[in-house]
């Protein structure tokens, strides 16, 4: 397992993250209410030697490097569910009437988690910062948290395009991890 072939690393991350995914589809939280889904983001990259910072109320931002010079890379994920409810009968449905994962966000975020763990992995090698940005609110309660999050982040500072990458333009290795066909869950 290397950074330039993190395959092995990716598959035995994938049954974690597969319960992570699942337990936030469980929990969901609508915008700006995320504080569950935004503890267990803080724990994860905790304990893998982030510092992370809130931004956006319900949001969180870590650094890979925050010493690093050069240009950053920026990696988003968003949190919050949306007011549906959720008639499935899946062991990890909605507890929450009227809440539900139905776009995908807690595939994102588990994700994001999965790169964290993999970036933090071959810290040295990287090269760089990488910012990972859990935004809150991207189904636009109060406007959306992605306002927010440009004055928070030192966005402005980034060099990326104005928009920021939500899982695009990631080095060859992240976007392999985010490709692999075991990721569908
Ligand atoms: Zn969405």
């Amino acid at each position: 397992m290397s950074w330039t072939d993190p395959r092995g690393d990716i598959e035995a991350l994938l049954p974690q993250l597969r319960q992570i995914r699942r337990d936030i589809h469980k929990h969901p939280e609508l915008g700006f209410e995320e504080i569950r889904t935004q503890a267990l983001c803080r724990a994860w990259l905790e304990a893998r030697g982030y510092a992370p910072r809130v931004c956006a109320e319900t949001g969180l931002i870590a650094d890979l490097d925050p010493e690093a010079r050069g240009p950053v890379i920026a990696l988003r994920a968003d949190l919050d569910c949306l007011p549906m409810h959720e008639p499935t009968d899946i062991a990890h449905r909605s507890v929450h009437p009227g809440k539900a994962h139905k776009c995908g966000h807690d595939g994102h975020t588990a994700i994001l988690l999965g790169v964290a763990d993999l970036l933090a992995r071959y810290r040295g090698e990287v090269g760089g910062n990488v910012r990972l940005l859990f935004q809150p609110a991207e189904e636009g309660v109060r406007g959306g948290g992605a306002t927010s999050l440009p004055g928070a982040t030192g966005a402005t500072k980034m060099s990326m395009p104005p928009s920021l990458m939500s899982m695009r333009g990631a080095p060859a290795t992240i976007e392999r991890m985010i490709s692999a066909p075991n990721m569908r869950w």
